[in-house]
């Protein structure tokens, strides 16, 4: 990952008027000179799912997408406008695995960064503690091709690409002991 390419530094155009008088005036802030538009690149938020079985095993998804295609993840995905968190995670949950959600509980935030159209995207994941209704008729569908049950104390964090499902795996195994 280029940590250079952050937004501040990638975007050359105000996206409002087009002038090239667009200035970096902090770590996420720019500002037209022509046009006086000020624009904010905020954290996206996200939420994402810890499901465990009956034997303690944490659900991970492989990803069918880039970026990280084949690689594990937690179940998840972006918070749409006007939505919870915890909205998010259950409208996730039903596209990408068919689940009926019952019960949600918090477990922590984690920053990630990952690059996506040679643009660093930066979020914050709201991660819960989630119980099914069922775990029959659970399909992978939408952006993931396959359903998968590791003990969590032996998840091979190579296999995680982002740093804040490795860091929300990391806190389980230590608090887990
Ligand atoms: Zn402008």
């Amino acid at each position: 990952m280029n940590l250079k390419n952050n937004p501040v530094d990638l975007l050359h155009f105000c996206p409002k008027c087009g002038s090239a008088n667009f200035a970096t005036t902090g770590p996420r802030s720019k500002h037209c000179g022509n046009c006086s538009f000020n624009y904010f690149f905020n954290t996206s938020a996200a939420a994402s799912a810890l499901v465990f079985d009956e034997k303690g095993r944490l659900m991970l998804t492989r990803r069918a997408i880039n970026p990280h295609k084949g690689k594990l993840d937690l179940p998840g995905g972006f918070v749409e406008y006007y939505e919870t968190a915890e909205e998010a995670i259950t409208r996730e949950l039903h596209e990408e695995l068919g689940a009926e959600v019952a019960e949600i509980n918090y477990f922590g935030t984690f920053p990630n960064q990952y690059e996506f159209s040679g643009m660093i995207v930066h979020t914050l994941d709201s991660t819960f503690v989630i119980k099914l209704k069922t775990f029959d008729n659970l399909i992978p569908q939408d952006d993931i091709s396959a359903i998968e049950f590791h003990d969590p104390a032996t998840i091979e964090l190579d296999e995680i690409p982002f740093n804040s499902i490795r860091n929300t795996i990391t806190l389980l195994q230590k608090t887990k002991k």
